[in-house]
C-alpha cells in the first residue's frame, strides 16, 4: 500500500516535471520580449537641480543597459524637445539655435521614434524643417499636416522630400508591432492643420489590424484626450503620452496610459512580452529615476558640454553668472503654463513685485504671462540659469503713466486672454469681483487720473493677442523711462536681471 502510493506520486512528480519542462522549453521559444524606453517633455539637455537631477547623458547610459540586456530596445520620445530652452533662445554660428542642441544630443543618444508635441511648433516653418533634416531619427506623424498643401511633413535630404510616416511597424523576428504619432489640436501657427487623433487612430487601427499584432501609440496631449483614445479603442495596447510635465499612470480598459516627468526627472521602461500562440501580451511598466546615481554616456557628455559652453560664453556677454546661486527654496515655483496663463501661482506673484520694483515711483505693475516659458516648478537651489529657464526672453522694464479708462480697458482684455501668453499679471492692481471691475488698490479706477505702471517692453510692442491698442503711440500713454536695450548697467533694460536683482535684495 504504502510502496503504491509513493509510486503513484513519485509517478506523478515525475510526469508533472516533464509536462512543466518541456511545455515550458515550448511555450518560452514563442515568447518574445521587447523593450521601450520613453522620454517627453525635454527641454534640458544638462542635468538640473545642481547636477542631481536628469540629464540626456544619463538616459543615454540607461539605454545603453537596456539594450544590452535585450537587443529589442527602443528609445522614443512622446513630444516637446525643440522649445522653450535658454539654449534654444541664443546664437551660434551666425543662426538662432532654436532646438538644434537637442537635436543633436538625441541623436547621439540613439533615440529611435519620436511623435511632434505642440512645442515644436512654437518654431518658424524654417526652424522646423531644418531640425527635421538635422535628425537621424524617425518623426511620426499619424495626425498632422502641412496647412498649405496638406501634405505630411518631411525631412529634405540632398533635395530629396522624405515625409513623415504616419505610422511604423517594427518587425522582431515574427512580431510586428504597430506604431502611431498622435498630437492633440494645435492652433498657435497658421502653417500647421491637425486631424481628431482617435478619428485618425481608429482608422489607422483598422488598416493595421491584420499587418500588425498589437499597436502602440505615442502621443502628446492632454491626459483626458488620452483616456478618450483608450476608452474608444482598445486594441492600443499602451499609450505612451506627454505634455503635462508630471509622471501619469493609470489604466483605462485594457490600455495602460504612462507618461514620465519632465526634464527626464523620470523616464518609463516598458517590459513587453507577446505570446504569439496565445497572443497574450502583458507589458510590465517601471518609472525610473534619472539622478546622480547613473553615470553619464561619454560620448552624449561631451555633446552635453559642447552646448553648454556655448551658452555660458554668449549669456557671459549679456552680463549673467550661469552657476552663480540666486535662491533656496523648499516650496516649488509654479511656472506650469496650465497654471500661468489662468491664474496666478507664487512664481508669477514674485515676478510681478519684481517688475514693481524696478521703479520706485511706480504705483503699479504689468507683464503677460507669455514672459515665463518654462512651463515646469522648479524648487531647491536655484541658480541665474533657472531663472533664465524661467524668463528666455530678455526685454525691459518701461515706465509709463497711462489713464484709467486705458488701464482698465487693458486689464479686461488680459481677463479674456485667459488661458495664452496675454493673460496679464499685476501688482497693486486686482478684479473687484463685487464690482466686477479692476481696481487699484482696492479703490475704483478712474477713468481720467493717470496711473504710474511698470511694464515690460513686450506689452508696448502691441504684439500681444487683442492688445494691439497697447504702444507708445497710444494718446492715453506716456513713456516715462525707457532704458537703453545695450545698457549692461541698467538693469532695467532686461527683466531676468530686474528679477535677479529682486531676489538678491530679498536674501
Ligand atoms: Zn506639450
Amino acid at each position: 500500500m504504502d510502496y503504491q502510493l509513493n509510486s503513484i506520486f513519485r509517478k506523478t512528480i515525475f510526469q508533472t516535471l516533464f509536462f512543466q519542462l518541456f511545455w515550458g522549453l515550448w511555450a518560452q521559444g514563442q515568447v518574445q520580449e521587447i523593450i521601450f524606453l520613453q522620454l517627453n517633455d525635454t527641454y534640458e539637455i544638462a542635468p538640473l537641480a545642481n547636477g542631481k537631477v536628469g540629464g540626456m547623458a544619463r538616459v543615454a547610459t540607461v539605454y545603453q543597459q537596456l539594450k544590452a540586456q535585450n537587443p529589442h530596445t527602443y528609445m522614443i520620445h512622446a513630444g516637446d524637445f525643440l522649445n522653450p530652452s535658454v539654449i534654444g533662445t541664443l546664437r551660434y554660428e551666425n543662426q538662432d539655435i532654436k532646438g538644434r542642441q537637442m537635436i543633436e544630443v538625441m541623436n547621439q543618444m540613439g533615440m529611435q521614434y519620436v511623435g511632434l508635441g505642440n512645442h515644436e511648433f512654437d518654431l518658424k516653418p524654417a526652424e522646423l524643417q531644418a531640425r527635421l533634416n538635422e535628425s537621424s531619427f524617425v518623426w511620426i506623424g499619424s495626425n498632422v499636416r502641412q496647412k498649405a498643401d496638406n501634405q505630411a511633413f518631411a525631412k529634405i535630404k540632398n533635395g530629396t522630400r522624405e515625409p513623415l510616416p504616419t505610422y511604423q511597424i517594427l518587425r522582431i523576428g515574427q512580431l510586428r508591432v504597430g506604431l502611431l504619432g498622435l498630437i492633440l489640436p494645435i492652433e498657435q501657427r497658421a502653417y500647421v492643420q491637425t486631424q481628431d487623433a482617435v478619428q485618425t487612430a481608429q482608422n489607422l487601427c483598422q488598416q493595421l489590424a491584420d499587418s500588425t499584432d498589437f499597436i502602440l501609440a505615442i502621443t502628446h496631449q492632454s491626459i483626458a484626450e488620452d483616456r478618450q483614445l483608450a476608452q474608444a479603442i482598445p486594441a492600443i495596447r499602451l499609450i505612451m503620452g506627454g505634455h503635462e510635465h508630471e509622471a501619469h499612470a493609470e489604466t483605462v480598459k485594457q490600455t495602460l496610459i504612462r507618461k514620465a516627468d519632465a526634464n527626464a526627472k523620470t523616464v518609463y521602461i516598458h517590459y513587453l512580452q507577446y505570446d504569439t500562440q496565445t497572443q497574450n501580451l502583458t507589458i510590465r511598466s517601471e518609472l525610473k529615476t534619472i539622478d546622480d546615481h547613473i553615470a553619464e554616456d561619454p560620448q552624449t557628455a561631451q555633446v552635453v558640454t559642447k552646448w553648454l559652453k556655448i551658452a555660458e560664453n554668449s549669456l557671459r556677454q549679456q552680463g549673467f553668472e550661469p552657476s552663480e546661486e540666486v535662491m533656496n527654496t523648499n516650496v516649488p515655483l509654479d511656472g506650469l503654463e496650465a497654471t500661468v496663463r489662468n491664474d496666478t501661482s507664487n512664481l508669477t506673484k514674485l515676478l510681478a513685485a519684481a517688475v514693481f520694483s524696478a521703479y520706485p515711483t511706480a504705483q503699479a505693475a504689468i507683464y503677460n504671462s507669455g514672459s515665463i516659458r518654462i512651463d515646469d516648478k522648479v524648487v531647491g537651489r536655484l541658480t541665474q540659469y533657472d531663472i533664465l529657464r524661467i524668463l528666455p526672453f530678455g526685454g525691459g522694464i518701461w515706465l509709463v503713466e497711462m489713464k484709467g479708462n486705458l488701464l482698465q480697458k487693458i486689464l479686461t482684455v488680459g481677463s479674456k486672454n485667459q488661458g495664452t501668453g496675454g493673460f496679464l499679471h499685476t501688482q497693486n492692481l486686482t478684479y473687484g469681483a463685487a464690482k466686477s471691475q479692476w481696481q487699484f488698490k482696492n479703490q475704483k479706477i478712474k477713468a481720467k487720473k493717470y496711473y504710474r505702471i511698470a511694464i515690460n517692453e513686450f506689452l508696448l510692442s502691441g504684439k500681444e493677442a487683442n492688445l494691439d491698442f497697447l504702444n507708445e503711440k497710444n494718446p492715453d500713454l506716456k513713456v516715462l523711462h525707457k532704458p537703453a536695450p545695450d545698457n549692461l548697467q541698467d538693469t532695467r533694460a532686461d527683466i531676468r536681471k530686474v528679477f535677479l536683482e529682486y531676489l538678491k535684495s530679498r536674501k
